[in-house]
């Protein structure tokens, strides 16, 4: 009832009553007893809406959507690897507000707002507020893509893209469509899983007449955090006509085992999403407890090939910087 009631509410006003306090997250939960253990950051500090916590079991202290929020004290620790921008976008970012890392698409972090802060994020240190696109800067994006004529694929991202209003969102929508080269634009996004009624009417109905094909490649890392609701939501992206995929991140304790993917893989498949990644850790200060060992994460993924069909299984990659694609995880000469 608690769910159904947060989630009647409009997007934004879920949005702005997202929880930022570690004590009402716990006592929500009647976890108090947890209080000692738990970090309070002044960067990148707690950010959870209501909707997903509705997702998280009562009384449970390794919840894994739980974990996923909650700050934990191992941030503080400096573990030697990892660092603050670990796929060295700053030296890969040509235009204020853009990243050029392959080829064909370039990346538009047109906020650096997220609806949920998600602990392992890569990019909990990135420089957003250098990176905002004013309209001056807009202007040089644009002419960069027309200077970049191979480039035929925009991926607004973030922050997360569907954080701004329908009004900003659509207005870059219009800038990209006059731009005859661009052929796709895709949309990183998490907040189908946190606050769905953000995949509004008038959203799902602009995608749909778009003179681009859209992409929407959401961030679902556990099976927990399609509800009915959310499932129905993202029905709706497909009946759109929108390409539905999922990126997960493998976080120990969270979801590395079979049962987690495999039930990951099929709830994704029901709700008309198709797994496009799961990737391994990006080796970020502050997340290394989040981390696997590559031969644990080989492992998994031997065991999920054999248990699931190949369409339903993710392809395991690690991000490295400057290199031209996602780098795939060798599989073969694991022993
Ligand atoms: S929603 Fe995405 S960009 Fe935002 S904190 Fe989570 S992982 Fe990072």
């Amino acid at each position: 009832m608690i769910n159904h009631l947060i989630t009647q509410k409009n997007w934004q006003t879920q949005l702005s009553e997202a929880i930022t306090s570690v004590d009402e997250l716990l006592s929500i939960l009647q976890l108090e007893s947890m209080r000692a253990g738990v970090y309070v950051p002044k960067h990148f500090v707690l950010r959870v809406p209501r909707g997903f916590v509705a997702k998280m079991a009562i009384g449970d202290c390794s919840d894994p959507l739980l974990k996923q929020v909650l700050p934990d004290q191992q941030e503080q620790i400096n573990v030697t690897g990892y660092v603050a921008d670990p796929l060295s976008e700053n030296t890969q970012n040509p235009v204020k507000g853009m990243l050029h890392k392959y080829q064909s698409r370039v990346l538009l972090t047109i906020t650096g707002a997220c609806a949920i802060h998600c602990r392992y994020c890569f990019r909990q240190h990135f420089d957003y507020s250098a990176n905002m696109p004013t309209a001056d800067a807009k202007e040089h994006i644009i002419n960069y893509i027309k200077a970049n004529p191979e480039v035929n694929e925009v991926i607004l991202s973030g922050g997360d893209p569907l954080n701004v209003t329908n009004r900003r969102l659509f207005a870059w929508l219009d800038t990209l469509e006059s731009l005859p080269q661009i052929t796709t634009v895709r949309l990183h996004t998490r907040l189908p899983l946190v606050i769905p009624a953000r995949l509004d009417t008038a959203l799902l109905d602009r995608l749909s007449q778009s003179r681009c094909r859209i992409v929407m490649v959401i961030h679902c890392n556990h099976a927990n955090e399609i509800d009915e609701l959310t499932a129905e939501y993202l029905q709706r992206v497909r009946v759109a006509g929108v390409t539905l995929l999922n990126q997960a991140v493998l976080l120990k304790g969270i979801n590395d085992t079979i049962d987690a993917q495999v039930q990951l893989s099929q709830r994704l498949f029901a709700s008309g999403v198709l797994p496009y990644y799961l990737h391994v850790l990006d080796k970020v200060a502050g997340a290394a407890h989040f981390d696997s060992n590559e031969g644990a994460a080989i492992d998994l993924y031997w065991a999920l090939l054999a248990s699931l069909p190949g369409y339903l299984v993710p392809k395991l990659v690690r991000e490295l910087p400057n290199k031209p694609f996602k780098v795939p995880m060798d599989i073969y000469n694991h022993s």
